[in-house]
């Protein structure tokens, strides 16, 4: 009896271990380092961040404290493109949050609110909100950046005036 109870034991902190190194094997990939406070990696994340003066509302994929990542199911060769740059200048505005890791499959860029990369896209991040509200307000949309490769795979394709 006390040799079963010894196996179980071992057997049990064995597995326990093995979860933990996991976890942090996990946590590790998924590049968080703090406390995380709020996540939306399933889409199922009740919280949307508002950001009033700018109408600008947005929830990251992970949220740690003064900090936030967002993920990029793709790899990038060179520089982190426009429109994520754009997601993550609209979340910082939405969340109020300075710091910003934007992680491709291949690599991860530390984004900081106030540095000369980010200040242009959170500027045009908030000039862009006005135009939009009008758009909205007119219930038109605006203009689209067509080309046959994108449109081709473009969910509003049925309804665009500028499809090609
Ligand atoms: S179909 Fe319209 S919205 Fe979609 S990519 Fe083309 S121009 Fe843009």
């Amino acid at each position: 009896m006390d040799h079963i109870l010894v196996v179980v034991t071992i057997a049990t902190v064995i597995i326990v271990a093995l979860f933990s190194k996991l976890k942090r094997e996990r946590i590790k990939a998924n590049g968080i380092r703090g406390w995380v406070v709020d996540n939306d990696l399933s889409g199922n994340g009740d919280r949307i961040y508002r950001n009033y003066e700018h109408r600008i509302s947005g929830k990251p994929d992970v949220l740690e404290r003064g900090r936030f990542i967002e993920y990029k199911s793709a790899a990038v060769s060179g520089n982190a493109k426009k429109g994520d740059l754009m997601q993550v200048a609209a979340l910082m505005v939405a969340t109020g949050v300075d710091e910003a890791a934007l992680q491709y499959d291949n690599k991860t860029f530390n984004l900081s609110r106030e540095s000369s990369l980010m200040r242009p896209h959170v500027t045009e991040v908030k000039k862009l909100s006005p135009v939009m509200l009008q758009h909205i307000k007119k219930r038109r949309p605006p203009r689209g950046n067509p080309y046959p490769k994108k449109c081709g795979k473009c969910e509003f394709r049925a309804r665009c005036l500028d499809a090609t």
